[in-house]
């Protein structure tokens, strides 16, 4: 059996009510969706544009001199799955919290451990999922290049 790592929402998101959720979707990454270093690149392309089109994913990114790409679930303020705009609540924030079950949100969502003061990413940050990514970047890179606005 596959032991889902992270830390479960406590009375301390209730009393917060979800202000990560609120400000930015936490991040996907390749292994959410079984992407592995050698899975073939057109089952990658594919399944990267498939959840962009079933709106479960959108691709953000961290600019440097070449931007570095990642996934995140779009926010409610996404004008297209191509978006690398800073902000903006997770489309599966709902009045009662996160919509998805624990096991399937994204693994950014996951670690992100509840405490009183400030909330622990343990390292989970948005660059942190860019790396995740960069093996696929290419794949990214060219997606968003020929995306159909
Ligand atoms: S993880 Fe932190 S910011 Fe997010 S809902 Fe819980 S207490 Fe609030
Ligand atoms: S997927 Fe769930 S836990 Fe993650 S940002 Fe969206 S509402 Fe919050």
């Amino acid at each position: 059996m596959t032991t889902i790592c992270g830390f479960k929402p406590t009375n301390i998101c209730k009393e917060c009510k979800g202000k990560c959720c609120k400000e930015l979707p936490g991040s996907w990454y390749p292994e959410d969706f079984s992407i592995k270093p050698n899975s073939p690149p057109d089952v990658v392309r594919a399944r990267i544009i498939s959840l962009l089109k079933d709106k479960q994913a959108t691709i953000d990114w961290w600019e440097n001199d070449y931007p570095d790409y990642f996934l995140r679930p779009p926010a409610v303020n996404d004008r297209s799955p191509i978006e690398g705009s800073w902000g903006g609540a997770c489309i599966f924030l709902n009045e009662d919290g996160c919509t998805r079950p624990f096991k399937l949100r994204p693994t950014g969502c996951r670690m992100l451990q509840p405490l009183k003061d400030k909330c622990n990413a343990h390292g989970y940050t948005k660059r942190h999922s860019c790396d995740a990514w960069a093996s696929y970047n290419d794949i990214l890179k060219s997606i968003v290049r020929n995306w159909e606005y």
